[in-house]
């Protein structure tokens, strides 16, 4: 079964933290523990334990993922100049064979890419994909330049972090402004789906009248657990599911358990995971808008993960969770790659 990852920082952790996706989570483990111990400084930004390595996805099974391009707020011409950065690094890894990487931006690409993973002999010669995201808007100087980004093969768009010149975001609350709604005009011209994790919640209410398009929440949990804005209330995840939208839980302790600290870590499991999971498929009264979003190497690491997580090979471990919790086989594959895959099947041009 191919399994598709939500959110997934890959090239912000290549440009900003040396990180290199194509080595194994082991060899990265080891390399900065041996800085660590050269320099004997801990990193200015400490990332936590490396999660992310292809020769892991291919042996979880985790054939696609949605890559971000992440660029921390800053100046308006610097954002942008990481950005493309950013969008240059992926063509660059799709161009080099040995990588086994591919940008899915049609649905022809799609399909071939699950016919090729499915028919791979061996783990390590499945076919990773990647769909190009962008969390936070930031990188795009004006809402013309997505017609550039889109031809690149941006298609999914988030428009806040924290607050952007397009609308408010976490711990930033705010309405749209209008370039935000002019961006979300550019959107539904271009086809590219809205992200709407980080949207402060003025701004998702606003969003949603704006835009009818395909709405996801790539990595987000319920408040209903987490009571910060960071996560979505229960109107919001209905709201997401009247639009056939999907939600990728985030794997990150803290997301997933109300008040936790660094010392509670040994106590968070699975169960918390099937908690999120559960509570959205209950409300929303099927399996068809819970998905994974692991945002694994996002700002954290291992550490801070449930203890059945060693790195992103183990994302499969969350199905026999759900199937102990009574979950049927079919709504299992639903969460862990199906949903996401019927929301690219839909918003991928043809
Ligand atoms: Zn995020």
């Amino acid at each position: 079964m191919l399994l598709v990852d939500g959110h997934e920082d890959i090239a912000s952790n290549v440009l900003f933290h040396g990180r290199d996706v194509r080595r194994s989570v082991t060899e990265t483990r080891a390399r900065e523990t041996a800085a660590r111990a050269v320099s004997g400084v801990q990193p200015a930004f400490d990332a936590g334990t490396a999660m992310l390595g292809l020769p892991e996805h291919r042996r979880g099974g985790v054939g696609l993922v949605f890559a971000t391009i992440f660029v921390a707020p800053g100046e308006r011409e610097a954002m942008a100049a990481k950005g493309l950065a950013q969008l240059r690094y992926y063509h660059d890894l799709a161009r080099q064979p040995e990588a086994g990487v591919r940008l899915i931006t049609t649905r022809d690409e799609l399909a071939t890419l699950e016919r090729d993973f499915a028919a791979a002999s061996t783990p390590e010669r499945r076919p990773v994909g990647f769909v190009l995201l962008m969390e936070g808007a930031d990188p795009l100087r004006d809402p013309a330049e997505l017609a550039r980004w889109s031809g690149e093969g941006l298609r999914l768009l988030g428009l806040s972090w924290h607050a952007t010149r397009y609308a408010g975001g976490t711990g930033a609350p705010g309405p749209l402004t209008d370039l935000g709604r002019a961006l979300l005009g550019e959107m539904q011209r271009l086809g590219v789906a809205l992200d709407i994790s980080h949207l402060a919640e003025e701004s998702f209410w606003q969003a949603l009248d704006h835009f009818s398009g395909t709405v996801i929440a790539s990595h987000s949990n319920c408040r209903a657990y987490v009571p910060t804005d960071r996560q979505l209330s229960d109107e919001m995840i209905q709201a997401i599911a009247a639009r056939d939208g999907v939600m990728g839980t985030v794997l990150a302790n803290p997301f997933l358990v109300d008040g936790w600290t660094r010392e509670a870590t040994a106590s968070v499991t699975l169960d918390a995971v099937v908690r999120h999971i559960d509570h959205i498929c209950q409300l929303t009264g099927s399996a068809a808008h819970s998905a994974i979003g692991s945002d694994f190497d996002g700002g954290f690491g291992v550490e801070t993960t449930p203890l059945e997580l060693d790195s992103v090979a183990d994302l499969g471990a969350i199905g026999a969770a759900l199937t102990a919790r009574g979950y049927r086989a079919e709504d299992v594959a639903s969460i862990l790659g199906g949903n996401w895959l019927r929301i690219l099947r839909r918003a991928l041009p043809a």
